[in-house]
């Protein structure tokens, strides 16, 4: 994959940069602009080598030119958090923005809108792949969170320029999520966790063969616990995914890694604030009550096995850590790998909001801002915006 590195001189050089400023909005302003800090290691590594930068994102799925999926306020953050000359532009190509880039300064930056405007952009359409080249002299992808996704903006455009490379965090998050996958310094202990067991096989079933110790949590446990007899109550648990997990049960043995459930549970009538938690020393949830956080005992080894790894991967909360009475599991845990003294890996839209939340974001060796692409990887997929960098 070539980086920054091999582009040579920028010097007055358009370059188009796609970033993922795919930010949370609220009351027109961004309400978290992780994803835009990500990327300005790249942009203020392209400004001091005296480029003129393009920038192009997507945000959320507009079905048509909704005025309130513009990038006008992720604009307005970066030139908050940068001394560079920011300016959007009125559309994603065309003529009035060809004006726009002819306008650039060396160092200044034009945030082009929202690429899912232009509906070739999830089409791969050639011709806006070709629109977008043709406004630059060099292309830089920094958009990792994209990059399992074949678009014109992040594999049609890779294809036809030329002069291209990884930007800064897109090369940081391949090394460390291919170092946790080539050669992890041992036990490799990955702890899954989350929604659903359809979301999360792939995975599973690769660290399955390279991990030492799987532990799983989250409502992802039920379809296991109940491929194993036991009752779940009114804990998510979808038959599909009972199957699924039955299957992955019964491969254990030829497999690598060992699989450890959860041996003890906090359960509740409701998934809500107010619903009384109660802990359950056992893994059979009666009826009219949800499973809703691994139990202490559970965290307690959990976080053990985590302290004792050589690399921790973590996907996916322990429980419904968004609710206090179910944030135990998953504060335990979001510790033991924040504390852990191996190299710690931590992917998923949820798992980075958990540590956020519990003010670890900055303790772990690698917090990947792109969910589905990290997985992905991890899954053994080749990205095709990664693999258009070639
Ligand atoms: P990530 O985004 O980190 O990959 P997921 O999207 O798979 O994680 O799952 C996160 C969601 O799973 C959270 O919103 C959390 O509340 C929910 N969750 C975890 N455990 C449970 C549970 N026992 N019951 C209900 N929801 C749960
Ligand atoms: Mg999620």
């Amino acid at each position: 994959m070539r980086t920054l590195r091999d582009l040579g001189d920028l010097e007055g050089k358009r370059v188009l940069v796609r970033v993922d400023f795919n930010v949370p909005l609220e009351h027109g302003r961004v309400a978290d602009d992780t994803r835009i800090r990500a990327a300005l290691p790249t942009i203020e590594e392209l400004r001091e080598r005296g480029a003129r930068l393009i920038l192009a994102s997507h945000l959320g799925r507009p079905k048509d030119r909704e005025p309130e999926l513009s990038l006008r306020p992720a604009a307005d953050r970066l030139a908050e958090l940068t001394a560079a000359e920011v300016t959007l532009a009125p559309a994603v190509v065309g003529e009035d923005v060809r004006g726009f880039v002819e306008r650039l300064g060396d160092g200044d930056v034009l945030v082009l809108e929202n690429l899912r405007y232009e509906p070739g952009e999830t089409d791969n359409d050639p011709a806006l792949a070709a629109a977008l080249a043709e406004l630059a002299d060099a292309y830089v992808d920094d958009a990792f969170g994209a990059a399992h996704r074949a678009h014109a903006s992040t594999e049609g455009v890779a294809r036809l320029v030329a002069q291209r490379a990884a930007g800064r965090l897109l090369e940081r998050e391949v090394a460390a999520l291919d170092g946790l996958l080539e050669d992890p310094e041992r036990p490799l202990v990955a702890v899954l966790g989350g929604a659903k067991v359809s979301d999360k096989l792939g995975v599973i079933e690769r660290f399955q063969q390279l991990a030492d110790t799987i532990l799983i949590g989250g409502a992802m446990c039920f379809p296991f616990l109940a491929a194993e007899g036991h009752s779940v109550g009114s804990s998510l648990c979808e038959p599909e995914d009972v199957e699924l997990s039955r299957g992955l049960l019964e491969r254990r043995a030829e497999q690598h890694g060992t699989l450890e459930l959860p041996r003890d549970l906090v359960i509740a009538e409701r998934l809500e604030q107010d619903a009384e938690p109660e802990v359950i020393d056992g893994v059979d949830v009666p009826d009219g009550r949800m499973g809703l956080d691994i139990g202490p005992r559970t965290a307690e080894r959990y976080a053990e096995l985590v302290t004792g790894a050589g690399t921790v991967f973590w996907n996916g909360p322990m429980g419904a850590f968004e609710l206090e009475p179910f944030a135990a599991g998953t504060r335990a845990v979001a510790q033991a790998v924040a504390a852990a003294s191996g190299t710690t890996v931590v992917g998923g839209g949820d798992s980075a909001a958990a540590l956020v939340r519990f003010g670890l974001a900055d303790r772990v060796t690698h917090l990947s801002t792109g969910g589905g692409a990290a997985l992905e990887l991890i899954e053994g997929k080749r990205l095709p915006g990664v693999e258009a960098l070639a």
